[in-house]
């Protein structure tokens, strides 16, 4: 087997995610053999570092030692069982754990298998809670401008990435959007906090008009990642959080993309010290190797949907693989190398090297912004530093980035023209560097015009 053969039988039977797939007439797909920590390497030995943690997923690496003998043990016991009216100690374990890990209050666990489920899980959730409560017309939810849930019809509706979300807008829910507190909008000399604050406003007045008409608010607690890494201060979750509960609307977390230390903390929302009615968590959930995600929510829900059978209160939602028993296990695995090597505290160390990595790139020509929340670390590029104004999308200012990343080996995605890097934890300082070194290349080369 070699790059070239398994990239033709490949392009003649798949059709990729979230790809046009005329585009790999012109760029190679490339076909990986094995990967090993952060490094991924194709057929014929090329080595590719993955600084985007294999879209979001991937927390130590891939083919991790601990992680790979807890599955192996698991899966001579058990595969998979059905989770209703069964269960099996990995879905249990794991429950009682993120129970335990979770903001306080949080005590149900429901297990679906993707992140978009999740979503939707938690949508349903929140609407059929309010009219088991008989209040039938809490029928729509508040999103953020920019904000991504997921690709599946109700995971699409509450999100705000029209690249996405456009096509199918006659599919869709209508849902209320409301302006983000998205800091790359602060005014000069304005704090995250302060602009946080000031853009709450309107939060505020959409509760205020339709709280009779919602069932919840859904955000991606700190950071829109798919909505180009844009930031914002862990007060504006506090004062939704309080808002919510004056006016009787549930609060549904999207920590999917920033759950398990991608911002800094366990869960983002622990930086706002705030519990959600609703936490929605995949992607880390299992250490990069499973699909699998989990909504927890508080005794209260669960409570309203408690009765005997005749009462059709129940949540009768469900997925083929809920709770699969491999997933769980490498879930575990994935929270007791957190604990083994107390991650959370030593990443302090490699956010800081991230920083001073990417120090340079604030006085790019074009670049207008670099941010960070913890793991996460943006380089926005534009046409025109004093005026931000972007280039335009055609141009395709990030694939030639991510050109040169696959030349030089590293593998950065950019979203449009915003480079970043969210690596797995087990990254060193001189993987730091030489990411930020080829992204300097990558940004000089696509931006020299
Ligand atoms: N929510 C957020 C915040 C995400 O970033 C994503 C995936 N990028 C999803 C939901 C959807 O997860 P999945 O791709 O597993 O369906």
């Amino acid at each position: 087997m070699n790059n070239q053969d398994l990239a033709r039988r490949d392009l003649s039977v798949l059709w990729h995610p979230c790809t046009q797939m005329k585009d790999h007439e012109l760029l190679p797909i490339i076909p990986i053999r094995r990967g090993l920590g952060v490094w991924l390497e194709d057929f014929e030995g090329k080595r590719y570092l993955d600084a985007v943690s294999s879209w979001w997923v991937n927390l130590f690496g891939h083919a991790h030692p601990y992680i790979n003998a807890a599955l192996r043990e698991q899966m001579g016991r058990l595969e998979h069982v059905i989770l209703a009216g069964f269960t099996h100690e990995p879905a249990v374990r794991l429950a009682e754990r993120l129970i335990r890990l979770a903001p306080p209050g949080l005590s149900r666990c429901f297990y679906a298998d993707n992140g978009s489920s999740a979503v939707e899980v938690a949508l349903k959730m929140s609407f059929h809670y309010w009219r088991n409560l008989g209040q039938t017309r809490k029928t729509r939810f508040v999103t953020l401008e920019n904000s991504y849930h997921g690709e599946t019809l109700g995971a699409l509706a509450v999100g705000d990435v029209a690249l996405y979300k456009q096509t199918y807008a006659p599919l869709l829910m209508d849902v209320i959007t409301v302006p983000s507190p998205d800091c790359y909008r602060r005014e000069p000399g304005e704090s995250w906090a302060d602009h946080s604050i000031r853009r709450f406003a309107d939060m505020e007045r959409v509760l205020q008009q339709h709280a009779g008409e919602v069932c919840a608010v859904i955000v991606e607690p700190l950071v829109q990642c798919a909505g180009s890494m844009r930031m914002y201060d862990p007060v504006y979750l506090k004062l939704l959080r309080e808002a919510c509960d004056r006016h009787g609307v549930h609060l549904i977390a999207d920590e999917i993309a920033v759950g398990f230390g991608r911002t800094g903390t366990l869960f983002a929302c622990e930086q706002a010290g705030i519990t959600p009615d609703f936490l929605c968590l995949s992607k880390g959930l299992t250490g990069g190797y499973l699909p699998l995600s989990a909504v927890l929510t508080k005794e209260a829900v669960y409570q309203v949907f408690y009765g005997d059978y005749a009462e059709s209160k129940a949540f009768l939602h469900s997925h083929s693989y809920t709770g699969n028993a491999l997933a769980c296990t490498a879930a575990l695995a994935s929270l007791d190398l957190f604990e083994r090597d107390d991650v959370i505290h030593r990443n302090q160390q490699l956010t800081r090297t991230m920083a001073e990595a990417a120090e340079v790139f604030a006085d790019h020509p074009h670049v207008a912004e670099v941010r960070q929340t913890g793991m996460i670390l943006a380089i926005e590029l534009v046409k025109d530093k004093n005026t931000r104004q972007a280039y335009d999308g055609r141009e395709r200012r990030g694939l030639a980035v991510y050109r040169h990343g696959l030349e030089r080996g590293v593998l950065l995605r950019p979203l449009g023209d915003v480079v970043y890097f969210m690596p797995p934890y087990v990254i060193t300082p001189q993987e730091i560097r030489l990411m930020a070194g080829v992204a300097w290349e990558g940004i000089c080369k696509a931006t020299n015009d």
